[in-house]
C-alpha cells in the first residue's frame, strides 16, 4: 500500500476505514490496472499542499476559542483547485485529505478543467449562532488568502455550508484584496453571481446516473424502491426529483433516525416537515420509525447514501438488499464492503460519478461568472445533464471494455487522464 504522507500529529483512525489509505488503496488499484509508472503514482498519492490555520474567534459569551482550519490541495494538473469546505464535528486532516484527492479524479472523469481541493473545520455547526458562524468563515477566509482564488482554488458548500457561508467567503476574499471577486466561489447565492440549478445539482446528478443504471437494466424510474439515508441538501434534492420522476422513496433518514412507509412516502410534505423540524425527519407521518442502520438493509431497489462517510461496512454489507448504490456520500461505502458488493454483482455508483452534479454546476456558475453572462434554469440543467450522462457512459464502458468493476473503472478514467496531464506537462525542473 502507498504510504500515507501525512503529517504523524494527525489522529489516526481505525486502520480498516482510514479515509486517506482507502483513497490511496484505490489510487494504486486503478495505477496497477493503468500499469501506471511508479514515480507518477507516487506523486499523485501526495496532496500538493496541505494548510492548516489556527482560526481564532470570540464566542458570544465572549469565551475565545481557537479552532482548526484545513484546506487540502490534492493535484493542480489539470486547471485550479476546486473543491467543498466541510463543517463538520468529524472533520479530520486524513478525511479533508481523502476528500481532495478524490475531487481531483472526480474532476477530470466529469471533464472539467479543475485539479482537486478540500477543506474544513471540526465544529458542529448547530452549537454556533450563525454570528459566530460568520466570524469563523471570515477569519478561515482571511487566512486562507494567498491559497485561493478563481484560478487558484475555488471554494465551494459541503457539508455543514451554503450559498451563506459562500457569500462570507466571497465577502471577505473581496474586501482584502480590494475589489469585488465573485469568482473565488461557486454555490453563492445569485444575488451575487451563483449559479441557477445549483443547490439542487448534486441530487439531480444522482438521480440522472440512478435513472441512467436502470435504463441499462430495461427499467425506468417509475415505481421503483428507493431508501434514502440523509436527506440533507443532497439527500432532500434526490429524494424530490426522484420522487417527481415517479421512483417510491419508501424510506429517508437523519442523524436521530428515520421514518419507513412500504407505500412511498409524501416528499413534498417531509420537506415541508424538516424545515419545521430542526431538518430531523424523526416523527413523521404517515411512516414508522426506523433506524439509521435499519434504513440501509431495507427491501428495496435502490439505496442512496447522502450521509457521512463509511456507512454500508463489512458488519452490514451482507444484509444490504439493493441492487443499485448510489454514492451520494463521498465514500459511504467501505473498501472491504465495496469488494463484497462487486462479488454479488450489485450496481455501485461511485461517489466520483454519482454526487459529481455539484462540482459540474459549480464549474458551469464559474464559466458563466467568467463569461459575465447568466443562463436559465433550463440551460444549466441541460449543460450539466450531458456531462453526467457522458461520464456515466464512459465509466459502463470503460468497465466493459477492460472487464473490471464500476468504481475500478471511474477510477481508471478519472486518474488515467491527469496521469497523461502530468506526464505531458512533465516534472519541473
Ligand atoms: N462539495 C461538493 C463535492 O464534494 C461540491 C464541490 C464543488 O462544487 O466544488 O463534490
Amino acid at each position: 500500500m502507498i504510504a500515507s504522507s501525512l503529517p504523524s500529529w494527525e489522529t489516526a483512525s481505525p486502520a480498516h476505514i482510514c479515509p486517506f489509505d482507502q483513497a490511496c488503496s484505490y489510487l494504486e488499484q486503478a495505477g496497477k490496472e493503468l500499469k501506471l509508472d511508479a514515480g507518477i503514482l507516487e506523486v499523485l498519492s501526495h496532496p500538493h499542499k496541505v494548510v492548516t490555520v489556527s482560526i481564532p474567534m470570540k464566542r458570544d459569551n465572549g469565551e475565545i476559542q481557537v479552532l482548526a482550519g484545513h484546506r487540502v490541495q490534492h493535484c493542480d494538473v489539470l486547471g485550479p483547485y476546486k473543491g467543498g469546505i466541510r463543517y463538520h464535528p468529524a472533520v479530520t486532516l486524513r478525511e479533508v485529505s481523502a476528500l481532495a484527492m478524490l475531487m481531483t479524479w472526480k474532476c477530470a472523469l466529469l471533464g472539467i478543467p479543475y485539479g482537486g481541493a478540500k477543506g474544513g473545520i471540526a465544529i458542529d455547526p448547530k452549537k454556533y449562532s450563525v454570528g459566530e458562524l460568520e466570524r469563523i468563515t471570515r477569519r478561515y477566509t482571511s487566512e486562507l488568502i494567498k491559497d485561493i482564488g478563481p484560478s487558484v482554488d475555488i471554494p465551494a458548500p459541503d457539508m455543514g455550508t451554503s450559498a451563506r457561508e459562500m457569500a462570507w467567503m466571497m465577502d471577505t476574499y473581496s474586501v482584502n484584496v480590494g475589489h469585488a471577486v465573485p469568482g473565488v466561489v461557486t454555490g453563492k447565492p445569485l444575488s451575487i453571481g451563483g449559479s441557477r440549478g445549483r443547490e439542487m445539482a448534486t441530487g439531480r446528478g444522482v438521480m440522472i446516473t440512478v435513472r441512467e443504471a436502470l435504463a441499462d437494466m430495461g427499467k425506468s424510474l417509475q415505481g421503483v424502491r428507493v431508501a434514502i439515508q440523509g436527506f440533507g441538501n443532497v439527500g432532500s434534492a434526490a429524494a424530490i426529483l426522484l420522487h417527481q420522476a415517479g421512483a417510491k422513496i419508501i424510506a429517508v433518514s437523519t442523524g436521530g433516525g428515520g421514518v419507513y412507509d412500504d407505500y412511498g412516502l409524501d416528499i413534498p410534505a417531509l420537506k415541508a416537515y424538516t424545515a419545521q423540524n430542526h431538518r430531523s425527519v424523526v416523527g413523521f407521518s404517515p411512516g414508522v420509525a426506523i433506524s439509521n442502520a435499519e434504513l440501509l438493509t431495507l427491501p428495496c431497489d435502490v439505496l442512496i447514501p447522502a450521509a457521512l462517510e463509511n456507512q454500508i461496512t463489512e458488519e452490514n454489507v451482507k444484509e444490504v438488499q439493493a441492487r443499485i448504490i448510489a454514492e451520494a456520500a463521498n465514500g459511504p461505502v467501505t473498501l472491504a464492503a465495496n469488494q463484497y458488493l462487486e462479488s454479488q454483482n450489485i450496481t455501485v455508483l461511485p461517489d466520483i460519478l454519482a454526487n459529481a452534479g455539484g462540482v459540474v454546476v459549480s464549474y458551469l456558475e464559474w464559466v458563466q461568472g467568467l463569461s459575465y453572462v447568466f443562463w436559465d434554469e433550463e440551460r444549466v440543467n441541460r449543460e450539466m445533464e450531458q456531462l453526467m450522462v457522458q461520464a456515466y457512459r464512459q465509466v459502463m464502458q470503460e468497465s466493459k471494455t477492460r472487464g473490471i468493476p464500476i468504481r475500478l473503472a471511474a477510477y481508471s478514467l478519472g486518474v488515467g487522464r491527469v496521469a497523461q496531464a502530468w506526464s505531458d506537462r512533465g516534472l519541473y525542473p
